[in-house]
């Protein structure tokens, strides 16, 4: 089985921290009552293709032989490579996802008592959890020696990101106004400096 090789365990490792820190803030912001909700069907959509092809995939990849045929091998530096992105993506993703608190949601929606958050990750850059989410999509492709367990979730995720980043900060500014406008100012959106 393709877990027991020695990458396929850092990864393994590296997915766990992923899903229980998701895991963790989804129960932490259950209780959230959305006041506006933007969630259409091409956005449902793409969440599924997400679950699918960030956490179905690498589940087949490593527990059976059913995606063997998309099999190849690379090479340690890229593997380390790998890792170095997966560490980081994952102190991003738990950091933006406590600096923005309840403020989160999976999907693209405004809670009661929304706050603009503008402090830690999010100080010099508007979308630290997606680039968290680049970062680890990244690393499941230069981990995992499979063309959909590694790549599928890359491409689901560059479609979803730019599908969905208009809409959210369309929303945000409908929502904030003239202080999200002077955020978009002041930050990049997923690098500081870079607008
Ligand atoms: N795009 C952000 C957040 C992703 S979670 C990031 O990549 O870090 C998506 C939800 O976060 C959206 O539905 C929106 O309600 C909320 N959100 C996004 N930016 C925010 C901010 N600066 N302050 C508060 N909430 C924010």
């Amino acid at each position: 089985m393709a877990i027991s090789q020695p990458w396929n365990i850092v990864f393994t490792i590296g997915f766990v921290v992923y899903v229980t820190t998701r895991g963790k803030f989804a129960t932490l912001t259950k209780h959230n009552q959305p006041i506006n909700r933007r969630v259409g069907l091409h956005d449902r959509a793409l969440l599924a293709g997400m679950v699918v092809t960030s956490l179905l995939f690498p589940v087949i990849y490593l527990l059976t032989p059913l995606f063997s045929f998309a099999d190849y091998k690379l090479p340690v530096w890229v593997h380390s490579g790998g890792v170095v992105l997966m560490v980081f993506g994952l102190w991003l993703f738990w950091r933006s996802h406590v600096d923005l608190g309840l403020n989160w949601s999976a999907t693209l929606e405004t809670r009661r008592g929304h706050e603009l958050v503008r402090h830690g990750v999010y100080r010099r850059v508007r979308h630290p959890m997606y680039a968290a989410i680049w970062l680890f999509s990244f690393a499941q492709a230069l981990l995992l020696d499979n063309w959909l367990a590694g790549w599928a979730v890359v491409m689901t995720f560059c479609v979803m990101y730019f599908v969905r980043l208009p809409n959210e900060e369309a929303m945000m500014l409908s929502t904030f106004g003239k202080a999200y406008e002077d955020y978009m100012s002041e930050t990049g959106r997923l690098f500081p400096f870079a607008k």
